[in-house]
């Protein structure tokens, strides 16, 4: 090989990352989009948000950092800047699209003023879930729904991602809606304490115990449900005419939801028919190759003591999930169990898809 040759400076093309911020970025959600984004091959981290307890610290400092990765060390020394649009008038968030990891309380008045002025908002809270022209997306659901923020006052826009129960269950039941219809769903879950955040749950009441109440999440997984299997038309959602009845249950485990499911299908189908249509689903993330895409987004175990959330909910990169105990039902038709991670399927990594997808739709420029 000739000298100059071996020193030839390689031709690399590289593909600009899109600058994005976190709002809440300490949180529990907060830190797992931080972890995320960190190796992200579209997104890069430009900005990090905090209440005013975290305002102007370095975000290392203000972080309690609670996942096994470390803490990335380029964020670590980032200042976490102020939440709400009025106080970035002097100074602007600067990146257009936005992570939101915030209670549902800030985040009710904090995303829409930040949609106002022109960011692109994709969310894990509660309080714009159901807005009739407020996309609730699960990528291998419903990505039409994403028309749905054409409908949007905003400069902007608010693109929404559901509760983390509800998450797993629509994944579940989608190939079954469209293979055979749905009339009926009974669903009872066993919720993992990082759902309630990082001060969520204390010890005394949940070691050695199960609290068989999450305020307001009955009926979000009910709602949510119907919505997102529900068909867009002429800008609006006609929600599915699915009867759904949720009993939700906190556990003592760390991370991961498991939802003991029984159904009643629209027509006669066999076990068969049901494994198959779970077993060979797959959705616009996986054809359009999407980067936090699971190869699989279900996997059906036929193991009798699975799924559980120790040995299963990082399935998929903790983006899949996994359905197992498929058997019939003596009083709907079949029942199954479905476990699926709360903080990355059912929340930041479930928002990251949203945020690809809508890359990919050419929504997000
Ligand atoms: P969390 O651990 O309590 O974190 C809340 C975040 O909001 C923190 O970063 C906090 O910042 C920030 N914050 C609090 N008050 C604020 C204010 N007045 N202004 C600006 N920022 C403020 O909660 P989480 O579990 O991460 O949940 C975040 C959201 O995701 C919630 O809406 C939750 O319902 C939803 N969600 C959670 C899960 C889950 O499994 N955890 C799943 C799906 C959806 P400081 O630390 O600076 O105070």
């Amino acid at each position: 090989m000739s000298e100059s040759r071996a020193t030839a400076p390689r031709q690399t093309v590289k593909r600009q990352k899109y600058p994005v911020g976190v709002l809440g970025a300490t949180g529990s959600v907060g830190q797992r989009f931080v972890t995320l984004l960190a190796d992200h091959p579209w997104f890069e981290i430009a900005a990090l948000t905090g209440s005013e307890r975290s305002v102007g610290r370095p975000y290392g400092e203000a972080v309690r950092w609670a996942q096994e990765a470390a803490l990335p060390p380029e964020v670590a020394s980032m200042e976490v800047l102020p939440t709400k649009a009025p106080l970035h008038t002097k100074a602007p968030l600067p990146c257009k699209l936005l992570f939101s990891a915030l209670g549902s309380n800030v985040a009710k008045d904090a995303e829409v003023e930040l949609a106002t002025a022109g960011h692109t908002v994709v969310s894990n809270a509660s309080s714009h879930r159901m807005g009739h022209d407020v996309p609730l997306i699960v990528p291998e659901v419903n990505p039409d729904h994403l028309a749905l923020a054409e409908e949007q006052p905003w400069d902007g826009a608010l693109f929404t991602n559901p509760n983390c129960s509800t998450i797993g269950l629509v994944m579940a039941l989608k190939p079954l809606f469209d293979a055979f219809g749905l009339d009926a769903v009974h669903a009872v879950t066993l919720q993992a304490v990082s759902g309630a955040g990082l001060s969520g749950v204390p010890s005394m009441s949940i070691v050695d115990n199960l609290i068989p109440y999450i305020g307001g999440e009955e009926e979000k997984i009910e709602s949510e449900t119907q919505k997102i299997l529900g068909r867009l038309e002429d800008g609006a959602i006609d929600p599915a005419p699915v009867t759904v009845s949720a009993s939700v249950n906190r556990v003592p485990v760390i991370d991961g939801h498991t939802e003991c499911v029984s159904v009643r299908l629209g027509r006669p189908a066999s076990l068969e028919e049901v494994h198959e249509a779970l077993a060979s689903f797959t959705a616009a993330p996986q054809e359009l190759g999407l980067p936090s895409a699971p190869e699989r987004p279900i996997l059906v175990t036929t193991e009798p003591d699975r799924p559980q959330p120790r040995l299963d909910r990082n399935a998929g990169r903790g983006m899949a999930a996994t359905v197992g105990r498929l058997r019939p039902c003596p009083i709907l038709d079949y029942k199954f169990v479905v476990l699926s991670h709360n903080t990355l399927r059912g929340a930041a990594g479930g928002a990251l898809l949203v945020a690809e997808l809508a890359v990919a739709k050419g929504l997000i420029s």
